[in-house]
């Protein structure tokens, strides 16, 4: 099958309103040309960006008017509403025009107590009340010199997966693999890493969940950049990136864009 390829840019606590409006103009402005010319099977592409909660009201309009640029939040309450101080729930991000949220980010998880606990509630609840979710997950250095980086991987997954069942894991789910060891720091994961722990990834859900779970777009994300996304793409099986440093520029974030559209995927 087709899966759709995912370029997501996470802007994390950059850019404040006219810096996030410019490289969203930027990018809406160039995702026509940078898609143009796709290589023959490119499945169907979706690229987004994820502002800071207080830019998502002036990028909107360049998401809702200017092309499909999807906008996304960088987080989600566990919660609809309620007394829950500092909080951001689903619908009043679906008011702000948000169609995703990222979840379980390593650094939420590393910073902010985000234990696999909480991601499983905030992705049940993101999902049940109509966000798709780009779900996060990546082992530390030490895992993988440990030689336990998948199982690190495999119970994340399935640990932040534990409160949803086969029917919601359909297309609104999204993986992100994002080795805590590549992310912000220039190293970038090797394709067959990233190509191999994709596999795994997919076999378990294709266990846990059929076919549904099979199909799943698994993006990956660590020091992607424009001169590294192309090889990516061609190891097979990675649907896309979850774009950190390299999408704070709307020319950068739009060459990651174009190569991943004109790169052949291995059959
Ligand atoms: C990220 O934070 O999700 C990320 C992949 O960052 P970078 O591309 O800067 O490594």
């Amino acid at each position: 099958m087709s899966r759709t390829t995912w370029i997501l840019g996470n802007w994390k606590q950059n850019h404040r309103n006219e810096a996030a409006v410019e490289c969203a103009k930027g990018i809406a402005e160039g995702l026509e040309a940078a898609t143009a010319n796709p290589a023959q099977g490119c499945p169907q592409l979706r690229v987004g960006v994820a502002p800071t909660y207080l830019a998502l009201n002036a990028t909107a309009p360049f998401a809702r008017s200017h092309s499909e640029l999807w906008l996304l939040a960088q987080d989600v309450a566990a919660q609809e509403s309620g007394a829950f101080t500092g909080e951001v729930g689903v619908a009043m991000l679906r008011d702000a025009g948000v169609e995703a949220a990222i979840v379980g980010h390593s650094e939420r998880r590393a910073y902010y107590g985000d234990t696999n606990g909480l991601v499983a509630d905030k992705v049940a609840n993101a999902l049940e009340h109509g966000l798709t979710v780009v779900l996060c997950v990546g082992e530390s250095l030490s895992a993988r010199d440990a030689g336990e980086h998948e199982s690190t991987v495999i119970s994340q997954l399935s640990e932040s997966l534990a409160r949803v069942d086969s029917k919601a894991i359909d297309e609104r789910l999204v993986i992100a693999y994002e080795p805590v060891w590549a992310i912000g720091t220039g190293r970038t994961a090797t394709p067959e890493q990233a190509r191999d722990m994709h596999r795994a990834i997919r076999a378990h859900l294709a266990e846990t969940y059929g076919d549904t779970g099979r199909d799943r777009s698994i993006l990956y994300g660590g020091s992607v950049k424009p001169g590294n996304a192309a090889e990516l793409i061609a190891a097979g099986d990675i649907d896309g990136f979850l774009v950190g440093g390299a999408s704070l520029q709307a020319d950068s974030f739009l060459a990651i864009v174009t190569a991943a559209a004109q790169t052949a995927r291995p059959s």
